[in-house]
């Protein structure tokens, strides 16, 4: 309904626009084309008397003049003041009224004047006839102007709500063709808005809104479809990640569960509470790492991650990150090699940047096999730093490569006891980075081992640190 009214509005927006040009063009060509009738017939009256006042004015008999007896040319000869000196015959049979003998320059004018039968045309042309002013009037009747002009302005008449008619059937086509593309794309956005709203088919394919033209319809469909994908894919995110969160919760849940009903089932002796005190803390300690990664990504998603401009060296800061991960590299006879010469002064988040050092030192050591080698290196390339993490571990296969920095994302083989760290390691290392306004990049081949590279712009500290 909303829809035809709109049709139905711009139909008539577009015959009202349209009829109104269309009626002031008609009405300019119809004052034209009657003022040039009149023009034509004031210069048939001037062509006629034009002779006879010549005629009159030398020599010719008056009355040889007014004995011409045409049917449409009416004469008077008048004195100065109005008194007729001679008439043709029609004037004589019907008289007309010339009025006022007023010549402005001494030229003729015309007028026109009511005679028996209609209007009349007539010219008053002021002239000398044996030393005395007299005036010719000569008159036609407008008539044959009229005629035409009536049946000019009739086919106008009939001639303006045809075309109206046919704007409003032409304009009614154009604009529903025009709209009927909206309609179709409301309808496609419609089914697309349920979908997406049905929890059960967000996982189908979601249809496209089509539209074959190349126009700013086409541009519509084309960001409706865009905007769908992306809503879709937000919504196959939250869901994915809510899934994950609770599966990733629910293991050490379940673990602290068995363990405090195991222990309470019946009395234990001190070193089985010990042992179980132990396990109890270390799902604890899981558990409150997940739940500081998502509050961590949380803020960062919020865009506020606080991070501080503490003035800092990175190399020390990568050498603190070393020494934290070179016990978790002993345990599996994993050595890290360090080449860390180098120092570079800048400002960022010295907790953070410790972190994020650390998720690729402990993945590292996670996915390398014992008795391996991890070089860590620092270069320093124009603004930035450039921090590698080369490993000789399991690598990452191309078809897990583009996931890894997702949310709780496992490529499989990884998801040992040991990669417990709650599958948030690569996002958090990434909003830390985005943060400080670097990136990250990974070259892996499986098998063979990986390289972590973060690159982080220097930010030369405002007081210059000397070096010690
Ligand atoms: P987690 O290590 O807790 O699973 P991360 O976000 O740190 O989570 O890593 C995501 C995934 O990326 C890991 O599960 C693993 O499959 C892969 N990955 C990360 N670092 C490495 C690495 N150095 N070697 C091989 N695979 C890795």
């Amino acid at each position: 309904m909303k829809r035809r009214s709109l049709r139905f509005r711009m139909m008539l927006l577009f015959c009202l626009v349209v009829g109104a040009f269309l009626l002031s063009t008609y009405a300019i060509v119809y004052s034209i084309f009657a003022r040039e009738l009149r023009a034509q017939l004031d210069r048939r009256l001037s062509e006629a008397a034009e002779p006879m006042v010549a005629d009159l004015a030398t020599n010719a008999p008056e009355e040889d003049v007014f004995r011409l007896d045409l049917p449409d040319e009416y004469l008077e000869l008048l004195d100065a003041h109005g008194t007729p000196l001679n008439l043709s015959k029609n004037w004589r049979e019907h008289p007309l009224d010339v009025g006022a003998l007023d010549f402005p320059d001494g030229k003729p004018v015309f007028r026109t004047v009511q005679g028996v039968g209609g209007q009349f045309r007539m010219e008053l042309i002021p002239f000398q006839l044996v030393n005395r002013s007299v005036v010719l009037a000569i008159a036609g009747p407008t008539r044959d102007v009229d005629i035409v002009l009536d049946n000019f302005r009739r086919v106008l008449i009939v001639l303006l709500p045809v075309s109206l008619l046919l704007i409003g059937v032409i304009s009614g086509w154009f604009v529903g063709r025009s709209l009927s593309p909206i309609a179709e794309l409301t309808k496609h956005a419609a089914e697309l808005a349920q979908l997406v709203s049905d929890p059960r088919l967000v996982d189908r394919k979601i249809p496209q809104l089509v539209s074959h033209s190349e126009d700013e319809l086409g541009h519509l469909a084309a960001t409706f479809n865009e905007l769908f994908a992306r809503v879709v894919a937000v919504l196959q995110q939250l869901r994915q990640f809510v899934s994950n969160a609770s599966h990733e919760l629910r293991t050490p849940l379940s673990v602290l569960q068995g363990e405090t009903e195991l222990l309470l089932s019946e009395r234990r002796s001190p070193e089985e509470y010990q042992k179980t005190l132990e396990v109890i803390h270390g799902e604890l300690r899981h558990l409150s790492r997940i739940v500081e990664g998502l509050f961590t990504l949380s803020m960062a998603d919020a865009g506020q991650l606080r991070i501080a401009n503490d003035e800092l060296y990175i190399n020390e800061v990568l050498e603190e990150a070393c020494e934290i991960a070179v016990p978790l590299g002993r345990a599996k006879g994993i050595r890290i090699d360090q080449n860390l010469e180098q120092e570079v002064a800048s400002t960022g988040d010295e907790s953070f940047l410790c972190d994020l050092f650390l998720v690729f030192l402990e993945n590292a050591v996670k996915y390398s096999p014992p008795n391996t080698r991890i070089k860590v290196s620092l270069t320093r390339v124009n603004g930035s730093v450039l921090v590698r993490f080369e490993d000789q571990g399991i690598g990452i296969s191309s078809e897990h490569l583009p996931h890894i920095f997702e949310r709780f994302y496992r490529a499989s083989g990884s998801d040992s006891v040991e990669a417990r760290s709650g599958g948030l390691g690569l996002a958090i290392a990434q909003a830390i980075v985005t943060a400080h306004g670097g990136r990250i990049e990974c070259q892996t081949a499986p098998g063979q081992g990986s390289t972590f590279t973060v690159m982080l712009p220097v930010q030369a500290p405002h007081v210059s640190v000397s070096s010690p």
